[in-house]
């Protein structure tokens, strides 16, 4: 004696309690084009490091992205506000949720302390050498101030920086990120 079934009782429910359709679960599954990893508005990315690949700490970083076309940059030439707020106005955004590994958190949490601490450090050290009527010791301190300054952001970004933006489309970010993970990533 044989069953016929008239509906799959696998499948999952076609209505919710209130008796409306389910609205269908939103893919947030992100894929490789060539060295890139694209992203749609919103996706977690896989739970590995970013850079490296390998287990994360279990902490994701939520980060919303931003991108403009990198001709805007030469209105920096014109002027550097002018160029803050064409930037401000014509930039994208993109939210992204992705993955270290203790190694790579690390490194990118003493960018963060190097890039703000360092800076005001510099800055106090600067005012301090600068403004003091002595000279010697306290001179030595306001030049180190003022390399400090100069120097303390673009060290603090080149080390917290692990996810660089290619360009974002139509709300699908383009992402430059460690080779090993790039590679463990499907292609689209
Ligand atoms: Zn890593």
């Amino acid at each position: 004696m044989t069953t016929t079934l008239t509906e799959n009782p696998y499948s999952p429910p076609r209505t919710s309690v209130s008796g409306r359709r389910t609205e269908p679960v939103p893919s947030l599954e992100v894929w490789r084009e060539d060295n890139f990893v694209v992203c749609p508005d919103g996706a977690r990315l896989p739970d590995r490091c970013v850079i490296c690949n390998r287990p994360s700490d279990g902490r994701p970083v939520q980060k919303t992205l931003s991108w403009h076309h990198p001709a805007i940059y030469l209105v920096v030439f014109v002027n550097l506000l002018i160029y803050a707020i064409v930037a401000l106005a014509v930039r994208k955004k993109s939210r992204a949720q992705f993955s270290l590994c203790p190694q790579h958190r690390g490194r990118r949490n003493l960018g963060m302390w190097i890039g703000y601490g360092g800076f005001v450090l510099s800055v106090v050290a600067m005012v301090f050498g600068f403004t003091s009527s002595s000279r010697g010791v306290q001179q030595v301190i306001g030049v180190t101030g003022l390399v400090g300054v100069i120097l303390t952001p673009l060290v603090g970004v080149l080390l917290s920086t692990v996810v660089r933006v290619k360009r974002i489309d139509a709300g699908r970010a383009h992402l430059k990120l460690g080779e090993p993970f790039t590679r463990s990533i499907p292609r689209g």
